[in-house]
C-alpha cells in the first residue's frame, strides 16, 4: 500500500560548497580535508549525537601498517592518532600477524577529537539530522533533504560527499548500489561490549604456555606475551560451551585489549541476515545482539582464563554494521585487484588490510592475505552516472570481497581524506569531481603526509 505525500515548499537551512553526510571515520576526514586550506564553506551532517561512527564502539583501528610492517596509512589519519596520543587516548601501532597492526583508541576521546578537528577548520557540524533525500538538477546532485525535529529542510551544496556507510545519499540520488555477495549475503553486524576486571596475565599465560589448548588462528602465541592484542581463536572452548548448552553465535573468540590493564572489548555477538537499510531488520538485530551478550559473557566467565570475576562495564552505543550498500563507481575494486596488489595510476590510498570476510551465515570467517599493500584508485569514490557526488568509506565502489579488506577504519579515513581533498581541488579548478585532475589530488595528499607507494 502507498499513500500520497503532497509536495510542499521546505526551508533551505544552508547553502555550502562541500556537504559531507555522515560523521564517521571517512566523513570526519573528508570534511577536514575539504576545509583545511580555508576559503570554502564545509558542513558535516550526522544523525547521531556525536561524531566518530564506528570509532566510538570500542574497536581498535586496524592496518595502519601493511603486510611488510611499513606504515601505509599516514596523512590526516595518522594526525588523528597523534591528537589522541597527546591526550593519552591511543596506543602505538602494534604489529599483528593476523590484522597487520592494531591501534587501540579511547572511544570517548575519539568523539572529542573529531569535534575539535571540525571546529579547528571551521566545519559547521549539524547533528541529529537524518539525510532522507537528495536534490538534483538533471544528473547532478545539488543538495540534500534532511529530516529533524524541525521537520524537513534542504541543504544546497556544490559537492556532496556520501560517508553514511550505507550509501544513503548515493542510493537516493539513483546511483546503482549492491549489497553483499552473489546471493546478497552480507557480513553480519556485531554489538561490541567492554568487560573490566579481567585478569590479563592469566589469559596471556594460558595462550602462551598452552597453545595446544588455547589455540589461536594464524597468530603465534608469543604475540600475546606483552602489549596490546586481539585474540582470534579459542575455537575448542566455544565448542565446549556450545556442548554445555550456551548459545554462542560465533566460532572464534575475539577479544581486544583496551587502554586499561584489566579492560577487554568483546567482539562476539553476531546477527546473521541483518540488513541495516531496513529498520525492522536492524531493530531485530539490536534486540537479538543485546540478548546474545548473556550467554557470551557466561561463556567467557566459565571457559576463558582470566574472566572468572570480570564484569560487563559498557555496551557500545549501537550495533556495528560491517556491510550494507556499496555503490557502482567509475571503477569497482575487486578481490583480484587486492590480492594481486594491482597498481593504479590514480591511486589515492594504499591499504594493507587483508580480505577478511565474516561469513553471512554461520559463525566463521575467511581471511585472504596479501604479500604487500595494494592501491585503491580515485575512481572508486566517483559514482558511475551521477555528478556532483563522491562516496567515501565502506560504501565506496568495491565488490563484496574487496570491501572486506578496505572496510577497516584506517583505510576509510584515508578514503575520506582523498574525497575531501578531491572535492576542494575540483571546486578550485571549477570542474566536477568526476573531472578533477587526480595528479593534483595525489600531490596534495602527499604534501599532507600520505603514503601512496
Ligand atoms: C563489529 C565490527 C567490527 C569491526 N572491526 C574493526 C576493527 O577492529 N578495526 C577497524 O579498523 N575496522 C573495523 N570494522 C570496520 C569499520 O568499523 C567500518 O567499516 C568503518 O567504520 C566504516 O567507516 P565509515 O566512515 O564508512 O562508516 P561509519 O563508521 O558507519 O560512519 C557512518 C556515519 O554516518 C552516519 N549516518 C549514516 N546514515 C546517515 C544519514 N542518512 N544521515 C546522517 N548521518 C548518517 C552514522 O551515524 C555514522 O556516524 C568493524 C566493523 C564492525 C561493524
Amino acid at each position: 500500500m502507498t499513500v500520497f505525500e503532497p509536495a510542499r515548499e521546505i526551508p533551505v537551512r544552508a547553502s555550502v560548497d562541500v556537504l559531507v553526510v555522515g560523521g564517521g571515520p571517512s566523513g570526519v576526514m573528508a570534511a577536514y580535508a575539504a576545509a583545511r586550506k580555508g576559503g570554502h564553506k564545509v558542513m558535516l551532517l550526522e544523525s547521531r549525537g556525536f561524531l566518530g561512527g564506528n570509532l566510538t564502539i570500542g574497536l581498535p583501528i586496524l592496518a595502519f601498517l601493511g603486510p611488510k610492517g611499513n606504515q601505509v596509512i599516514k596523512g590526516e589519519a595518522q594526525k588523528f592518532i597523534d591528537r589522541l596520543r597527546a591526550r593519552g587516548a591511543a596506543s602505538e601501532h602494534k604489529r599483528c600477524k593476523n590484522h597487520m597492526s592494531l591501534t587501540i583508541i579511547n572511544s570517548e576521546e575519539a568523539k572529542n577529537v573529531c569535534a575539535d578537528m571540525m571546529e579547528e577548520v571551521g566545519v559547521e557540524v549539524l547533528m541529529y539530522v537524518f539525510c532522507c533525500g537528495v536534490l538534483k538538477d538533471g544528473d547532478r546532485v545539488t543538495g540534500v533533504v534532511i529530516e529533524s525535529k524541525c521537520g524537513r529542510e534542504a541543504i544546497l551544496a556544490k559537492t556532496v560527499i556520501d560517508c553514511t556507510g550505507d550509501g544513503d545519499v548515493a542510493f537516493r540520488a539513483g546511483v546503482e548500489c549492491h549489497k553483499g555477495d552473489a546471493d546478497g549475503g552480507m557480513q553480519p553486524p556485531t554489538l561490541m561490549y567492554q568487560m573490566r576486571g579481567v585478569k590479563m596475565q592469566e589469559l596471556r599465560d594460558a595462550i602462551v604456555n598452552h597453545p595446544d589448548i588455547y589455540d589461536m588462528d594464524v597468530m603465534p602465541p608469543e604475540q600475546f606475551k606483552s602489549g596490546y592484542f586481539i585474540t582470534v581463536g579459542l575455537r575448542r572452548q566455544i565448542r565446549e560451551a556450545q556442548e554445555a548448552g550456551l548459545d554462542i553465535p560465533v566460532s572464534r573468540t575475539i577479544l581486544i585489549t583496551g587502554l586499561e590493564p584489566d579492560e577487554i572489548w568483546v567482539n562476539m555477538t553476531r546477527v546473521s541476515g541483518t540488513d541495516s537499510t531496513d529498520p525492522a531488520s536492524y531493530t531485530r538485530c539490536e534486540i537479538t545482539a543485546h540478548r546474545q551478550m548473556k550467554d557470551v559473557t557466561e561463556y567467557l566467565r566459565r571457559f576463558v582464563p582470566g574472566f572468572e570475576d570480570a564484569r560487563v562495564e559498557k555496551v557500545a552505543p549501537f550495533t556495528g554494521i560491517r556491510e550494507s550498500r556499496v555503490i557502482v563507481g567509475k571503477y569497482v575494486l575487486t578481490a583480484e585487484d587486492v590480492l594481486s596488489m594491482k597498481h593504479f595510476d590514480d591511486a589515492v590510498v594504499v591499504a594493507g588490510y587483508p580480505v577478511d570476510i565474516h561469513h553471512s551465515k554461520g559463525g566463521d570467517c575467511t581471511m585472504l592475505f596479501t604479500a604487500d599493500a595494494y592501491d585503491i584508485p580515485y575512481r572508486v569514490l566517483v559514482p558511475e552516472k551521477v555528478e556532483g557526488l563522491l562516496v567515501a568509506g565502506r560504501c565506496s565502489s568495491m565488490n563484496h570481497e574487496a570491501m572486506a579488506g578496505t572496510r577497516v577504519m584506517s583505510t576509510c579515513m584515508a578514503l575520506g581524506e582523498a574525497a575531501g581533498t578531491a572535492a576542494r581541488v575540483a571546486l578550485e579548478a571549477g570542474v566536477l569531481p568526476s573531472a578533477v585532475d587526480v595528479a593534483a589530488v595525489r600531490a596534495e595528499l602527499l604534501e599532507n603526509g600520505a603514503y601512496l607507494g
